[in-house]
């Protein structure tokens, strides 16, 4: 009996063990399968580019939208990028991916920036900023959809810039060339990164975008509004171009303007949207100011 238990214990330990890595196995095969699955999802023309507004503060009218990916499989709801850009990012799938949502964002935001005088954002991942042709790739893209230089951001996160190395060197290469050709560059995300404020000042970069984790809670949360305070204030002692992320309330609306930050996008105003939406909800005005 004794020695029965034991097998049993053996058994079910060694079992635990071959769980355990079955479930590894499993998770990098998810991941293999997730990369094919956007593989053919890409080719299938599965993906959408929604659109969500950013607001002047001081005109409350929509002066931008940023450009947001879906995966929209067929009869399922629409899957968000937090799920797909890791594993399209690890694969380099993120670059034929991300150079599909520039060139769609472009065609359709052409249209929107010649009729309402909105312009673009586009997120870009690290891995694009390594890639030889990406400069050539949004020069591309603007030419083919008739979208100015001027009319277009790249948002990119900042610890791309600050790690020293080729691949920094790289990255910086092509947003100095882009920059030059008039496209402006924006840090996303500020706040939860690196964000040291003095190399910002070195950087090529035209606009600042505070995370939405620093959002105060309300009027109460003191330490919160100090420190947007002192971020807004630094970026325009910079000359940069603030916008705030994650703006949910009418407070959050009224601080921010208050504080000086010239622009706010977030669920407030409006969520992100399909092209069709901001048309039909008439968030873009006719002859909105050019910016
Ligand atoms: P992000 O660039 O910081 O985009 C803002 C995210 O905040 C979006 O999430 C947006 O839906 C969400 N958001 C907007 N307003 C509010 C608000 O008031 N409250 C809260 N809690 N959230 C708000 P989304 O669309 O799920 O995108 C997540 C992230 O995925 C993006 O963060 C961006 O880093 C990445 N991403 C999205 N599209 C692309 C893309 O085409 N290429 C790359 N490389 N990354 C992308
Ligand atoms: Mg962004
Ligand atoms: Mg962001
Ligand atoms: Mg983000």
């Amino acid at each position: 009996d004794a020695d029965m238990a034991l097998n049993a214990a053996k058994a079910a330990g060694k079992d635990r063990v071959v769980w355990y890595d079955h479930t590894l196995r499993d998770r990098q095969t998810e991941r293999i399968e997730t990369v094919a699955r956007l593989r053919l999802a890409l080719g299938a023309d599965e993906f959408a580019v929604y659109y969500q507004p950013i607001v002047d503060l001081g005109t409350s009218q929509t002066v931008a939208v940023e450009a947001l990916v879906r995966w929209l499989p067929p009869g399922r709801p629409p899957i968000g990028p937090d799920r797909f850009i890791p594993a399209a990012e690890e694969s380099g799938l993120i670059v034929a991916l991300g150079e599909w949502v520039l060139r769609r964002a472009c065609a359709e935001a052409a249209t929107w920036h010649r009729e309402h005088g909105v312009t673009l954002t586009v997120n870009v991942s690290p891995r694009q900023l390594t890639d030889d042709d990406f400069t050539a790739k949004v020069r591309r893209s603007l030419l083919d959809s008739g979208l100015p230089a001027t009319a277009l951001t790249l948002e990119i996160t900042e610890g791309i810039l600050v790690s020293a190395g080729t691949r920094s060197a790289q990255a910086l290469d092509h947003l100095e060339a882009l920059r030059a050709d008039g496209i402006r560059i924006a840090v996303d995300d500020f706040g939860t990164g690196y964000s040291s404020l003095a190399y910002l000042r070195d950087l090529p970069i035209d606009t600042l975008k505070i995370d939405k984790s620093l959002m105060p809670a309300d009027e109460d949360d003191h330490r919160q509004v100090a420190l947007v305070r002192t971020v807004v204030d630094m970026a325009r002692s910079l000359g940069l171009t603030t916008v705030a992320e994650g703006v949910e309330t009418p407070f959050h609306a009224t601080l921010l303007h208050t504080l000086g930050c010239d622009r706010a996008q977030g669920y407030h105003f409006a969520r992100p949207m399909p092209a069709a939406d901001l048309i039909a909800r008439r968030v873009l005005l006719p002859h909105a100011h050019a910016v």
